[in-house]
């Protein structure tokens, strides 16, 4: 029996044990998925190891640590420095980024996006707008504070803080930031979230099972949007593959895992 986990700090939210609990389930994989609340990052690979996991995923706010923490990085969590897949293979810790391409399932339903505005520069929007960048699409970066900004400069993004933010157009508005996930924030103050909103087309947030105070706001001023619900659909989907070692057929772990969703 293989263990995985979700390390976090929150996690108790999180619905990935749902999710690959009901993929191993129905397709007999014997695995079993649970939750680990660890508030130091710097904790993860002792704590991995100790608890003899297999494999886990990585949540807010580790995925930078997660990428130091790993003995060798693999694909697009290379370019970006931000791992939220990792397995044991050996005795090695090996580091996937999973987020991005989860991403870009989720917003196919908006077609074609040449102009994103992303809300915060953490760990989640440095792999988006990699991956937005990849795709020549021009990419915004708003943040609450300007230290974290220099990564997305060097990427070819347009940066601001709150400050000196310079507002155009956009097709798309995406909250990366964590403001909404455990309180009632918005990802920067009312006056530049309403500014901001009048000015695209489709709106997305990270976070999901719930509607945050800027979905909310998004919906008053009925603006098509998706919550995280769909990213966390496409990078657990890629996951699991990775978890089972690409043993599963891609559809059998969609079915199973969308199934997991109505739970
Ligand atoms: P990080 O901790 O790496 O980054 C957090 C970012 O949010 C920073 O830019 C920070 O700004 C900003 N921030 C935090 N609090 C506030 C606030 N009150 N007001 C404005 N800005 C704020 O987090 P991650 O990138 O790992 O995750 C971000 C969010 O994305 C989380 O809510 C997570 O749950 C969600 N997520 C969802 C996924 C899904 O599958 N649906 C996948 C990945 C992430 P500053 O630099 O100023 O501190």
């Amino acid at each position: 029996m293989k263990l995985f986990a979700i390390f976090g700090d929150p996690v108790a939210h999180s619905r990935s044990p749902l999710m690959h609990n009901s993929v191993f389930k129905h397709l007999n994989y014997k695995a079993c998925y649970t939750r680990v609340h660890l508030p130091d990052g710097s904790k993860l690979k002792e704590t991995f190891f100790s608890l003899g996991l297999s494999g886990a995923n990585i949540t807010v706010p580790h995925k930078e640590a997660a990428y130091e923490a790993c003995d060798e990085v693999r694909g697009f969590a290379k370019k970006v420095g931000v791992v939220n897949t990792i397995v044991n293979e050996n005795g090695k810790l090996i580091g996937y980024n999973t987020d991005a391409d989860g991403f870009m399932f989720a917003i196919k339903e908006f077609g074609a996006i040449k102009n994103i505005l992303v809300l915060g520069a953490g760990g989640t929007a440095k792999a988006l707008c990699a991956r937005f960048i990849e795709d020549n699409i021009k990419v915004t970066v708003l943040n609450r504070s300007q230290n974290r900004l220099t990564y997305f400069r060097e990427l070819g993004c347009d940066c601001f803080s709150w400050e000196d933010f310079e507002l155009t157009k956009y097709d798309l508005v995406v909250n990366t930031t964590s403001a909404g996930l455990k309180d009632e924030e918005l990802p920067a103050p009312l006056e530049l979230i309403e500014k901001i909103l009048d000015n695209t087309s489709f709106v997305a947030d990270a976070i999901y099972g719930k509607v945050t105070p800027f979905l909310k706001i998004a919906k008053e001023k009925n603006i098509t949007f998706i919550d995280g619900a769909d990213m966390l659909f496409g990078q657990g989907v890629l996951a699991n593959m990775i978890f089972t070692n690409h043993e599963l057929k891609t559809e059998d772990i969609k079915n199973c895992m969308s199934k997991s969703f109505e739970l």
